[in-house]
């Protein structure tokens, strides 16, 4: 099933407003940039070092990176080619050591080397989108915002049984954003945030989520496929 633009998203209003934030509270990772007084400069970086590469193999990279370069004035002239050795330990190109760059940059050249504190300043920065912007937006400014990835939506479009478009730029992922936005329980947004995507990593997973030990299975629509088919195949098998 796939949303149209003037659809409204499916309801989730089964799922307790607090699940996300108990779910962190309880199983969340503990990664150095999520510790209190890291400063946004350290919470954007680690943002865009998490995109495509595995989160365990980040924190020693991270710690690299914001010690050779303590804030965007220093990462905005570093060697390219320095940063491309650090950042290479994550599998990365010099794509990645450009982008983080360029952004160090920009913050340096129109902020005056502050990390700007709201969505379209921070999306005007180079080689941060949609996610990044709301992300460092609410880990490290408190804002009340939604994030989706492609993490994020995973999980949704397993819950409800839409087809959500892998880019979250494009126009039907608008649904998503509503979907997450209407999740998102008042004044918690962070633990919210940090509980979905760890939930996302450790149970709803890429590959084999383990749906029988996850407590939304129950009104999952991806779960109750999955046990129609078991019961299906057990009937067809008997
Ligand atoms: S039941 Fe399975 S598919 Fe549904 S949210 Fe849980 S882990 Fe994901």
């Amino acid at each position: 099933m796939e949303p149209r633009a003037s659809e409204q998203p499916p309801c989730l209003a089964w799922i307790p407003k607090d699940f996300f934030v108990q779910w962190f509270r309880q199983h969340g990772r503990t990664f150095h940039w999520r510790q209190p007084g890291t400063s946004p400069y350290g919470v954007l970086v680690a943002e865009m070092l998490l995109r495509q590469t595995r989160a365990s193999m980040v924190p020693p990279v991270w710690e690299q990176l914001v010690q050779r370069y303590p804030g965007p004035t220093e990462l905005s002239t570093a060697s390219l080619e320095e940063l491309y050795q650090i950042v290479q330990q994550l599998g990365l190109g010099r794509q990645r050591a450009t982008a983080l760059r360029s952004m160090a940059q920009a913050v340096t050249e129109r902020f005056a080397g502050k990390i700007p504190e709201n969505v379209k300043a921070l999306e005007s920065l180079p080689h941060v989108g949609p996610y990044v912007s709301r992300a460092v937006c609410c880990f490290a400014f408190g804002e009340q915002l939604a994030i989706v990835d492609s993490n994020v939506l995973r999980v949704l479009s397993r819950l409800t049984g839409c087809q959500l478009p892998r880019d979250i730029r494009r126009s039907r992922a608008r649904c998503a954003w509503e979907m997450a936005a209407r999740l998102l329980p008042e004044g918690a947004a962070r633990e919210h945030n940090l509980g979905l995507l760890d939930f996302a990593a450790a149970v709803c997973k890429p590959v084999n989520p383990h749906c029988a030990a996850c407590p939304l299975a129950g009104q999952c629509h991806h779960a109750g496929a999955v046990i129609g088919r078991g019961e299906r195949d057990l009937e067809g098998a008997a």
